[in-house]
């Protein structure tokens, strides 16, 4: 008996704040636990998907680090594990969600391509030709593969079963004892009371006092574009790192170039540090950038021009959220029991987002994570800092 009272009952009311990617899958992975499993409600400022998560490339690789310089993500051992791990449970999602048909998840050949500068015949002809067109191989469908970033975390969410409510998180509300109350949300009378808050809100995540007052999390905003080519059925499934340098000694733009299962062919690239606007519905792409990724995208292939048939079906922007370190920050915040946050994914937020909910639903109901090691990733590490 002296045990049983010992253990605290998991938390029954869990508000996920936030319904990006990492929102989401937390969402999935509470609902989904195996002793108890815990519908939350998901509380989102505007809706389900609509900033960088609807807006990402949908890239996924087991390791990225064999192929890149390390200061691209997935630079330490870590993140490193993070991302394998992230890798297989997307592959055991596609299997239990119908990924093929319900969001687009392929496996895929990854290369890496230098365009010639000048303005030289589109090319790529028929699409990719490694062989003739010199590109790099960068990863084969076992260790590389896609999803469509928005269909992904509307899927999850749905299947969590919970319900989402639209309004603004403005502050977590902490009892006198240092336990999580709930949170205040904009334009509302009282608290939304619950047991456990997750705070997973992007780039937005800074925006509140708590998170502020301990790290930084900040935006640099990415364009891209989504064109459908007249013939989709020629564009092979093979995502392409481009490298472009139209003058020698200019600037080098590093686009990245995703086809899609449905036709459609994502680009994006043309990033830079900026503040994040308030409302995300706001977010709209600088139309010298979109210029630029829909020129280098006809230098590519002949498919992708509008003047030979292809249509714009997007042209657009969002923030990845960013820390300081270049680590994620997941975990229980220092000093306010059951208050949680998952933010600072940068460029590999949809690869990460499965490990990632998995463990804050394992740190939520089991009082720690067994699908990753959470340790290097605590927002603890920003106290020994300051
Ligand atoms: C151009 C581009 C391409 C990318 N490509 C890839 C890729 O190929 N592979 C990959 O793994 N990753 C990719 N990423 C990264 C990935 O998109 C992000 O890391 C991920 O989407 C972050 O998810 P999130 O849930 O943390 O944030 P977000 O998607 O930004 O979601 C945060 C949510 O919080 C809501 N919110 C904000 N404030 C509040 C509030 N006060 N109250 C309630 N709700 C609030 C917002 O409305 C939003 O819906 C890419 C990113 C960009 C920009």
């Amino acid at each position: 008996m002296a045990a049983a009272a010992s253990t605290p009952a998991p938390p029954r009311r869990v508000i996920v704040c936030g319904g990006g990617v990492i929102g989401a899958c937390t969402a999935y992975f509470l609902s989904t636990h195996g002793t108890t499993p815990t519908v939350p409600t998901v509380l989102e400022k505007c809706a389900p998907a609509c900033a960088a998560s609807g807006k990402a490339g949908g890239f996924l690789a087991a390791d990225w680090r064999g192929y890149l310089p390390a200061s691209w993500c997935g630079s330490t051992p870590s993140l490193s594990a993070l991302m394998r791990v992230s890798f297989a449970l997307h592959r055991r999602l596609a299997s239990t969600l119908d990924g093929a048909a319900a969001y687009g998840f392929r496996p895929i050949h990854a290369l890496s391509v230098s365009l010639p500068s000048g303005d030289d015949d589109p090319m790529v002809q028929n699409w990719v030709d490694p062989t003739a067109s010199g590109a790099e191989v960068l990863g084969a469908p076992d260790a590389t593969a896609q999803v469509h970033p928005g269909l992904f975390t509307k899927a999850v969410l749905a299947a969590s079963g919970a319900g989402v409510v639209i309004g603004e998180v403005e502050r977590v509300v902490v009892r006198e004892d240092g336990r999580v109350a709930g949170v205040a949300v904009k334009g509302r009378a009282g608290v939304m009371e619950a047991d456990a808050v997750v705070l997973a809100l992007g780039p937005w995540s800074a925006r509140l006092d708590m998170i502020r007052e301990l790290f930084v999390v900040y935006g640099q905003k990415a364009h891209s574009v989504v064109l459908r080519p007249p013939e989709p059925d020629t564009i092979t499934p093979h995502a392409l790192f481009l490298r472009y340098q139209p003058e020698p000694g200019g600037r080098v733009f590093k686009p990245e170039v995703y086809p899609r299962p449905n036709g459609e062919v994502y680009m994006c690239g043309m990033s830079k540090d900026e503040e994040v606007p308030d409302d995300p519905a706001a977010i709209v792409g600088e139309a010298e950038s979109i210029a630029m990724l829909r020129k280098i995208a006809g230098k590519l292939s002949g498919k992708l021009r509008t003047e030979e048939g292809a249509e714009v079906v997007a042209e657009q922007a969002c923030y990845l959220p960013c820390t300081t370190d270049g680590l994620p920050v997941i975990g229980e915040m220092p000093g306010v029991k059951g208050c949680y946050v998952a933010t600072g994914h940068d460029c590999w937020g949809i690869l990460n987002a499965p490990a990632t909910g998995a463990a804050i639903a394992e740190l939520i109901l089991d009082g720690r994570a067994e699908t990753v090691d959470l340790a290097p990733f605590s927002p603890e590490r920003f106290l020994k800092k300051k």
